[in-house]
């Protein structure tokens, strides 16, 4: 029978209104056979990622307290995403944006913001996070712009807890979570998630990851901090990763939350490569087309399945779209030109045949 489909029974106001209520996947192919895998993706917000939350955030809790004035410039440091969600709103609100960012991030995540109306200023890849977070408040406080702060703001891991993690509860309802697994970057999806699974859901084990050559949590050594909670300095187990929006180069305050509480019951961090793998096979085995992050995601969600027991429930998140990462190693190997079976099936037939 042909599919049928129903509609959303409302029209939405604004573009902002659409953010959230991603849909929880079953992952059918891919993983062992005696648990159940399933994926959030976050790639459903309008904006192409789980940052889009956090964005809206930002600005309807700084126009609720004031902070955030008719028409004053906003000014954020971001990897990416938060940059595109931000300008998205910011865009659909009517406020002039200003992004600062690494020169080292892929270029389609500056030409997404500039395209959404933002200005991207560009810091030195050797000043890492640090450079274009210090950048950013630099220039908040020459301009007396609005600063995001999505590494301090407590906005952030309140956003989590009001959406993500009430979405994640009403979407198992009835079927028992074992297992949500999570990377971080400001740590906000861990921290506002973890808020919601410690108090409705103790039973769930939430797995924490980030990539093995900067593993700055599995470290143990505490970050420095300034005064207002934004870091003192790079801390010294970072070294540059291939998981763009995972783990900046200090551990950011709103991590810090689950970190001092202790949201996490296992730490598994993950080399890049597997991560890129992992996004292959989702988008070449499940049709699911998902970031780096999402990959090294799902690569530590299938360690997870190894071990867990027969019929456990595993939950993934997905923080983006895969569309955000044409020009960085996610598609090497994979050519604008034909390969040699392309070729062979170009010369297969009589007609048609390029010169
Ligand atoms: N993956 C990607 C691609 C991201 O951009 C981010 C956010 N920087 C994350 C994962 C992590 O999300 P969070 O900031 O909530 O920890």
């Amino acid at each position: 029978m042909t599919r049928q489909t129903s509609g959303n029974g409302q029209i939405y106001q604004s573009v902002v209104d659409t953010v959230g209520n991603t849909p929880v996947i079953r992952i059918n192919r891919l993983g062992p056979k005696n648990v159940n895998l399933f994926v959030k993706f976050e790639a459903f917000n309008p904006a192409g990622s789980v940052k889009d939350r956090l964005a809206m955030n930002i600005i309807e809790a700084a126009e609720a307290s004031g902070a955030l004035k008719p028409g004053q410039t906003v000014v954020e440091a971001t990897s990416g995403n938060t940059g595109i969600g931000l300008a998205m709103v910011c865009a659909a609100k009517g406020y002039p944006l200003v992004i600062t960012m690494a020169e080292s991030f892929s270029i389609e995540r500056r030409r997404l913001m500039r395209f959404l109306g933002a200005k991207v200023v560009l810091t030195p890849k050797e000043q890492k996070g640090t450079g274009m977070y210090n950048k950013a408040k630099e220039l908040a406080e020459a301009n007396g712009w609005f600063l995001a702060s999505q590494f301090e703001t407590s906005a952030n891991a309140d956003i989590h807890e009001n959406t993500t993690g009430r979405e994640i509860m009403a979407d198992f309802a009835g079927t028992k979570l074992d297992y949500f697994v999570t990377g971080y970057g400001t740590g906000g999806t861990v921290s506002g998630v973890a808020r919601v699974l410690r108090r409705e859901s103790p039973g769930t084990k939430i797995i924490l990851t980030e990539p093995a050559n900067a593993a700055l949590v599995q470290s143990g050594t505490a970050q420095e901090r300034t005064e207002n909670g934004g870091p003192a300095g790079t801390h010294p187990a970072f070294e540059p990763h291939p998981i763009q929006g995972w783990t900046p180069d200090f551990i950011p305050l709103v991590l810090q939350e689950a970190l001092d509480n202790g949201y996490y019951h296992d730490l598994i961090p993950v080399p890049g490569p597997e991560g890129i793998a992992a996004s292959k096979d989702l988008a070449q085995k499940e049709g699911i087309f998902t970031g780096i992050s999402g990959g090294s995601t799902f690569a530590v969600a299938l360690k997870v399945a190894a071990d867990a027991p027969e019929g456990a429930n595993i939950l993934c998140m997905l923080p983006d779209t895969g569309e955000r990462y044409l020009s960085t190693p996610l598609f090497d190997g994979i050519d604008a030109d034909m390969d040699e079976e392309e070729l062979a099936l170009m010369r297969a037939t009589p007609g048609y045949h390029l010169g």
